[in-house]
């Protein structure tokens, strides 16, 4: 690091804040004031970490460099394998605060509570400004939770929609008369489907080459594969994807919501949550776009928007209102680890095999796999919910901890106690049967629930509704599920309940 002149301000800029328009940047000078970004190996390896997302993060961080050079701002960058590199960051800051001597070290505000923790206990501690890429605040949000203590999405969704006036008409109510579509978005594909559009593939250029090549080197006994790294790592490319999606994937976004197909990773999905959640877009210019298609139906642009204004700002809020308790909770008592076919796919459970095939190869899987194949397994058989996040932390490459925590923990897992959904999302193979075509290729039958041929997640889901009957048969929205229970004979239950622990302990 050469100090070349001084330096007024020393704006830190996270790996997932790439926007040159941020608070960060307010009265940004740049005659007098200084970027500073660092690529070190403690965050890239305090999880073990899927090579893709190291490399996503490190090839995005490199882009958006070479924007800020572009705009005349001045860069200290820390490449992973530069000698002087300390790999933490902390240390890292110090360094460059004791060469540069800034008035002042200014940094957004990060999206990881622990990151957070450690800017606040730097010696010379950085101006942690609010982060405004989000549409609701934390004083919102707060301000919201007094108004309702036992705080649901729909509510917090609608509030989103009263407040940015998006797809409200003139006289304040819903556009299309209702808030919600969800009973058009619950399509399964059945024997007919319509074409699902080819992936648009981003080919890596000289920089991302380059960090392939690192990471390649440096992380080879990390997770997953990079072979297919094809992602946008630039706003030109976000933004292009993002056109993508808008003109061939988002009219029947809402109808396949929660479909799933063989060797199909993708189907309607954005795939824009990496691209967001790095702040290379911003979730109102999304938004914008989206509601600006001339072909989408309604039941698409509602469902799309309430993934991005709804659920999106309300797992924010919840992550920095309950940390740091809420990484430690466990409603349910689950206590087993992680089981390990989920670092490799080979399981005979074609479901399962298919959605961590696509972790694998791609860092990403779709939000149905994610929940109602990947997250319901682990709490059905009864994986610590922590560890649940961990694993989605090194495997995805959009994961952040204010994101991931809420969703696995929270949504996929129930180990909030109710808190991000009012009931756990049990279902059994029926489900997945319904909304894929896995079973038909599967060595199980998804109605058995016992004998060599049982599907082990309808073994798991009536072992899980009997495990926890005193604490759900009382919830309203899981009736029909404990009406079925009780037409099980208590053999039948005993049977299932000795077939479940049979699946535990040959997994862990
Ligand atoms: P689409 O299906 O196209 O949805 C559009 C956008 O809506 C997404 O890009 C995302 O920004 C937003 N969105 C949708 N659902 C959610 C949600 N529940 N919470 C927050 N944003 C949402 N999303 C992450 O961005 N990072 C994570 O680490 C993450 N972990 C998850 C873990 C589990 C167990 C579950 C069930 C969900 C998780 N999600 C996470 C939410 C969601 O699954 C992903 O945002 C989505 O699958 C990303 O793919 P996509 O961009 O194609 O999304
Ligand atoms: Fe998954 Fe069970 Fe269906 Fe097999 S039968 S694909 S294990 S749900």
């Amino acid at each position: 690091m050469t100090r070349t002149r001084a330096v007024r301000h020393l704006v830190i800029v996270l790996g997932d804040q790439l926007d040159a328009d941020s608070a960060a940047f307010d009265g940004f000078d740049p005659e007098q004031d200084a970027v500073l970004q660092m690529e070190v190996s403690d965050e890239a390896s305090y999880v073990p970490q899927h090579k893709m997302r190291i490399a996503y993060f490190f090839a995005a961080m490199r882009h958006f460099r070479a924007d800020l050079e572009s705009r005349g701002r001045t860069v200290h960058y820390v490449r992973l394998d530069d000698p002087a590199n300390t790999g933490a960051l902390d240390s890292e800051i110090a360094r460059h605060q004791a060469a540069l001597r800034p008035a002042a070290t200014i940094v957004l505000e990060p999206g990881d509570f622990r990151v957070r923790e450690g800017l606040r206990k730097l010696p010379q501690r950085p101006d942690i400004r609010a982060d405004r890429h989000f549409l609701c605040t934390a004083e919102e949000f707060d301000a919201f939770t007094e108004r309702h203590p036992r705080p649901i999405m729909e509510t917090f969704y609608r509030a989103m929609r009263r407040k940015t006036g998006i797809l409200i008409d003139e006289s304040g109510r819903p556009v299309g008369g209702s808030w919600n579509f969800d009973a058009e978005n619950r399509k399964g594909f059945g024997k007919s489907r319509p074409p699902i559009p080819v992936a648009r593939s981003y080919a890596p250029d000289a920089i991302t080459r380059d960090v392939l090549k690192l990471v390649a080197a440096r992380f080879s006994n990390s997770p997953g594969k990079l072979d297919r790294f094809d992602l946008p790592v630039s706003r030109v490319d976000a933004l292009t994807e993002l056109s993508d999606f808008v003109a061939w994937r988002l009219s029947l976004f809402g109808t396949y919501q929660d479909a799933m197909l063989s060797d199909e990773p993708f189907l309607y999905h954005s795939r824009l949550s990496g691209a967001l959640n790095l702040h290379m877009l911003n979730p109102r210019e999304v938004v914008a776009a989206a509601l600006q298609s001339r072909n989408a139906p309604l039941n698409a642009l509602e469902g799309f928007v309430r993934q991005i204004i709804g659920w999106r700002e309300f797992v924010r809020g919840i992550y920095w209102q309950r940390m740091p308790h809420y990484a430690d909770e466990n409603a349910l008592d689950a206590g087993l680890p992680m089981p390990r076919f989920y670092w490799t796919g080979e399981t005979d459970m074609r479901c399962l095999a298919q959605a961590i095939g696509h972790t694998i190869d791609h860092a990403y899987a779709h939000h149905i796999e994610r929940l109602m194949v990947l997250g319901l397994f682990a709490m059905l058989l009864g994986v610590r919910p922590y560890d649940v996040h961990l694993w989605h932390m090194s495997m995805f490459h959009d994961a952040i901890d204010w994101v991931s925590l809420p969703n696995t923990l929270g949504m996929s897992q129930h180990g909030d106690g109710g808190v991000v959904g009012t009931k756990p999302y049990a279902a059994s193979g029926h489900y997945i049967d319904r909304m894929s075509d896995h079973c038909r290729n599967c060595r199980y039958d998804p109605k058995q629930a016992t004998g060599d041929r049982a599907c082990p997640l309808t073994t798991l889901y009536w072992s899980f509704l009997a495990k926890h009957r005193r604490r759900f048969a009382n919830n309203g929205r899981m009736r029909n599920q404990y009406v079925n229970l009780e037409r099980r004979s208590a053999a039948e239950i005993r049977a299932i309940r000795s077939h479940a622990d049979a699946i535990a302990s040959a997994l862990v």
